[in-house]
């Protein structure tokens, strides 16, 4: 058996504790710990069940009297309640539990689902930020029967087999077992005359149109949360919340690589040996003027600090890495053509030492095998 602390100790009580102080020490770790309060979070569930089975124990006269006799032992077989989920203790104890967590039956109303949604933007509207109608297909309430179901002029009325309660007690003494009620799904109330405009169900769908802001700064996979804006909750219970998750839609000439942009810009010969001033594109459509360093290389890279994205929360903004890509012109003017072959005569005589340095190389690995086999 595995070592239990003492229920007692878990509701933090006296041995003497009256009924009173047991609920109100349940309630309040319920509180505490409840799964809704603390998703995701399995040392909270394990508490959680931990006090509802410790409460399930000390509210029974019978098993209390064996609990104090023979401790946990006393139990074995006393028909304890597995609670396998935070819905198997409110079917258990939603009477105590249920105003503190919406709706007073023992299975209220489930709350709304929440809904997700991609939303597309431009790079552009990331870096500034921007306001973005979207439209939603979701579950609202039916305005027709005010969310209950029933036909207007009618009532759903409390289910006969449960009483209202939502859960049916099959067994006596040690041996009961709690079940949701067939006959209404668990929701403690029938509709005898369903409302026509949502077949009963108390919700429609509805097309919306919400506003979404979106901060400057943001990048793929944000994801921007409206409160409320999910589906409607089952009659009247707390809706879902919405959840709008960006894509950046590529850019066609900026690559954006965390807050940096990079772009690449062709420039001229001449502009990258005599390391001329070019213009470089920004975001916002401006141009910014570069001058390159002298000898510019094709592939070097030209940082201008502060030409990137902004930060989503506060923080430096990006950096634009302006990747140099040195065309070699494919048609020659006359012109062009007597100076180029006027540089290549120079060329011969002053080659720059990467060249030296390669055709160097070159020899080294080749020779003497390559050399011989020539001559
Ligand atoms: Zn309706
Ligand atoms: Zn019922």
């Amino acid at each position: 058996m595995v070592n239990k602390r003492d229920y007692y100790e878990v509701l933090g009580v006296v041995r003497d504790a009256d009924e009173d102080t047991l609920k109100k020490a349940y309630r309040k770790l319920a509180m505490q710990y409840h799964p809704d309060r603390n998703v995701g979070d399995a040392e909270a569930e394990a508490k959680f069940r931990e006090a509802s089975e410790a409460y399930d124990v000390l509210r029974d006269s019978q098993k209390r009297q064996l609990y104090d006799r023979y401790g946990h032992a006393g139990l074995e077989g006393a028909g304890l309640p597995n609670f396998g989920n935070a819905d198997s203790v409110m079917d258990m104890f939603g009477d105590i539990l249920g105003d503190l967590f919406g709706g007073g039956r023992r299975r209220g109303p489930r709350s709304g689902r929440d809904l997700q949604m991609t939303l597309e933007i431009d790079l552009l509207e990331a870096a500034r930020g921007v306001q973005k109608e979207v439209k939603v297909p979701r579950m609202e309430p039916c305005a027709t029967c005010g969310g209950n179901g029933a036909q207007p002029g009618t009532k759903p009325t409390s289910c006969r087999r449960c009483g209202g309660h939502g859960v049916v007690i099959q067994g006596q003494g040690f041996f009961r077992i709690q079940q949701t009620c067939s006959a209404c799904g668990g929701q403690g109330a029938v509709i005898a005359d369903p409302c026509r405009a949502c077949r009963g169900q108390g919700a429609v769908e509805v097309e919306r149109t919400l506003t979404v802001n979106i901060p400057r700064g943001v990048d793929n996979d944000v994801s921007i949360r409206l409160t409320g804006e999910g589906e409607a909750g089952e009659r009247g219970a707390t809706p879902g919340d919405l959840y709008c998750v960006l894509r950046i839609r590529r850019h066609p000439i900026f690559a954006r690589h965390g807050q940096d942009l990079h772009c690449e810009v062709p420039v001229t010969i001449s502009q990258a040996a005599l390391g001329r001033p070019i213009e470089v594109p920004t975001l916002d459509g401006e141009f910014v003027a570069q001058t390159l360093k002298h000898g510019t290389q094709s592939g070097d890279e030209v940082r201008i600090a502060g030409k990137g994205m902004p930060a989503l929360r506060g923080g430096r903004t990006g950096d634009l890495v302006v990747h140099v890509r040195v065309v070699t012109p494919r048609k020659l003017t006359k012109r062009q053509e007597e100076l180029f072959q006027e540089l290549e005569e120079i060329d011969g005589t002053e080659m720059p030492p990467e060249h030296k340095s390669f055709f160097e190389r070159i020899r080294e690995f080749f020779a003497p095998e390559s050399s011989a086999d020539k001559s």
